[in-house]
């Protein structure tokens, strides 16, 4: 990549030397968020490992002044894996016959909210593909039902593109967040992942409604992907920093064996967890996972992720029994525990790399503030 001319003159001092203030690391975040496209592209691609290191403890010293050394767990619960779409990437995709589907009724889906209240969770996350069987109007049963059960839970919901009315529905059903993953804001990049009736256009206006219907939005990108450029994870970061989302999930591309990427090599832990930094360093307010993609990935892969900026774990609350077949990459991790070991598990992990279990709800730390 060519250097950009007037980088030179930008590139923050502290990039060369440990950064070991707040004030230091505030300065650094104020600096990144003036970086153009070629100039964050720059440091994507040329990023030393001294600058990593700079990054990576600025973007420690920022979650530990907004959040201090809280982990938040969200109870996830993948509760149908039928998909009318065909995203090239995903195991389960409609157009792969390998799959065995399942969806949950509302019954397992209230005992998995169940068990997971009574694991200590304040917030369930429902997640699936996009199922028909699953319209908004049934959805929004379900959601006003979990919230009489548990008032004090957040709910989030994860379940694709919808149109405006059935967010506001949900929204109104008692819904507080929404996750939707741009996956990539380089609109030529998003049309090699996906097919030409999915389009970036329409997910970034789904995005948009979601802000408008007054959620908590999380959006997120995949790292390395087979054509992706430093370029392109840019142009993610600028995006981003136009919606100003309340949580940012990222992880690795993992290859599924069945998908037309199968053959594609993942993305690298390295540039994962300097993409973490940088989010952490341009949002420093906001909610960011350590994925289970990047525990995938390596196994201390999310140890290592809340080291370099996250905040918040997802651990699974999904049937046993149907966990494997939400499998949307290769050797997809914690298919096999109950709840209960996952919890434990968890609890170990996030001690072990110094940093302490929160069991409230997990809001933004200004979302009072800028409540729509
Ligand atoms: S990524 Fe989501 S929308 Fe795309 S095929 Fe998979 S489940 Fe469906």
């Amino acid at each position: 990549m060519r250097r950009p001319e007037t980088l030179s003159l930008q590139v923050p001092a502290a990039l060369r030397q440990p950064v070991t203030s707040l004030e230091e690391a505030e300065s650094l975040s104020q600096q990144l968020r003036r970086f153009n496209r070629p100039q964050l592209a720059w440091l994507i691609e040329q990023a030393t490992p001294e600058a990593e290191a700079a990054l990576r403890q600025a973007a420690g010293l920022l979650r530990e002044h907004y959040y201090g050394r809280k982990v938040y767990l969200r109870g996830l619960i993948e509760f149908s894996n039928v998909c009318q779409n065909d995203c090239f990437y995903c195991g389960i995709r409609r157009s792969n016959p390998s799959v065995r589907r399942y969806r949950l009724s509302e019954a397992q889906i209230l005992d998995c909210c169940r068990q997971g209240y009574a694991l200590g969770y304040r917030t369930f996350v429902l997640q699936s593909g996009e199922d028909p069987a699953y319209p908004a109007p049934r959805l929004a049963r379900l959601v006003t039902e979990i919230r009489r059960r548990y008032p004090a839970a957040a709910l989030t919901l994860s379940v694709g593109e919808l149109s405006a009315a059935d967010y506001r529905l949900l929204r109104q059903a008692g819904a507080d967040r929404y996750l939707l993953r741009h996956e990539t804001a380089d609109a030529g990049h998003y049309a090699s992942l996906h097919p030409a009736d999915q389009t970036l256009q329409r997910r970034l206006s789904c995005l948009r409604e979601l802000r408008a219907a007054g959620f908590q939005v999380g959006s997120g990108f995949m790292v390395g992907t087979p054509g992706q450029t430093a370029d392109c994870l840019a142009q993610d970061l600028l995006f981003l920093q136009e919606l100003q989302p309340q949580m940012i999930g990222i992880g690795p591309f993992i290859p599924q064996h069945d998908t037309p990427l199968s053959q594609a090599e993942p993305g690298r832990l390295r540039q994962t967890l300097l993409m973490l930094s940088l989010l952490r360093l341009l949002f420093p307010k906001a909610l960011l996972p350590a994925t289970t993609a990047v525990g995938t990935l390596h196994p201390l892969g999310r140890e290592l992720a809340l080291s370099a900026g996250a905040n918040v774990l997802m651990p699974n609350l999904s049937p046993q029994e149907y966990r494997k077949d939400y499998a949307l990459y290769d050797n997809k991790i914690c298919t096999g525990d109950e709840a209960a070991e996952c919890r434990a598990c968890l609890q170990k992990r996030v001690e072990s790399a110094g940093f302490t279990i929160d069991t409230s709800r997990g809001d933004p730390v200004d979302w009072e503030e800028t409540k729509l």
